[in-house]
């Protein structure tokens, strides 16, 4: 049987760069949930559509493929895209649409029945993998993910305050928490780990040390 493993965590918890490195360490395939919601938004923001009733429809009828690090939307190479500040602005509206939900979660689903994974977002240990052979909930402080964030939107050369991008992360994490469609919250049978003031090294080792036994 194929392992699945899910990790949760809000924004800048260091969910995402963990995942990758422990999908690629046990041969598992890595799949960014996060970046679904964001494909679907940035269709949405791109084609002037953005009434829930458009954002619906545009889920129902996307392709999302990952391969190789990518994610494609309709055969487009979105990568960078989605990553935009103007995407972390409205993603959360897209998250909460429940028919939006619905469908993702559907082809996470499917993406996890024809292999193994290491999947990770906001409700995958709660909802898209109840069953998950592992399950993780990243932590860190809210100035530590503040500063993990800034640094790597300064990388791409968007520049904004730091006390702008830490109210973003807040106004983000309220969203996700709040909402009424499987609000963001952790599994009670994940293992929950603060990544603040820890190396990358350090918290996959530790992560490791809970599948290994
Ligand atoms: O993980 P990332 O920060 O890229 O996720 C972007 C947004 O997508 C989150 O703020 C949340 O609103 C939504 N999301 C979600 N459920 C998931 C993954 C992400 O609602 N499983």
């Amino acid at each position: 049987k194929s392992l699945k493993i899910a990790i949760d965590g809000p924004a800048g918890s260091g969910k995402s760069t963990i995942a990758k490195i422990l999908a690629e360490k046990l041969s598992l395939l890595y799949i960014d949930t996060g970046a679904m919601y964001r494909a679907i938004t940035f269709k949405a923001l791109q084609s002037g559509r953005f009434s829930t009733k458009d954002i619906i429809d545009i889920a129902e009828n996307s392709q999302i493929i990952f391969d190789k690090g990518r994610i494609y939307l309709d055969g487009m190479d979105v990568t960078e895209e989605i990553r935009k500040p103007e995407i972390d602005e409205k993603v959360s509206i897209t998250a909460s649409i429940p028919e939006v939900r619905e469908r993702l979660v559907m082809l996470q689903r499917k993406m996890a029945a024809e292999q193994g994974v290491v999947m990770d977002g906001r409700d995958i240990g709660t909802v898209v993998l109840p069953d998950a052979d592992y399950k993780f909930f990243l932590t860190a402080n809210i100035e530590e993910r503040a500063i993990r964030r800034y640094n790597e939107l300064l990388k791409k050369g968007v520049f904004k305050s730091f006390q702008e991008v830490k109210e973003e992360i807040i106004r983000r994490d309220k969203n996700d928490a709040e909402r009424e469609c499987s609000p963001f919250k952790k599994a009670e049978d994940a293992v929950e780990i603060d990544t603040t003031d820890k190396d990358i090294n350090t918290v996959v080792k530790e992560l490791m040390e809970y599948i290994k036994k």
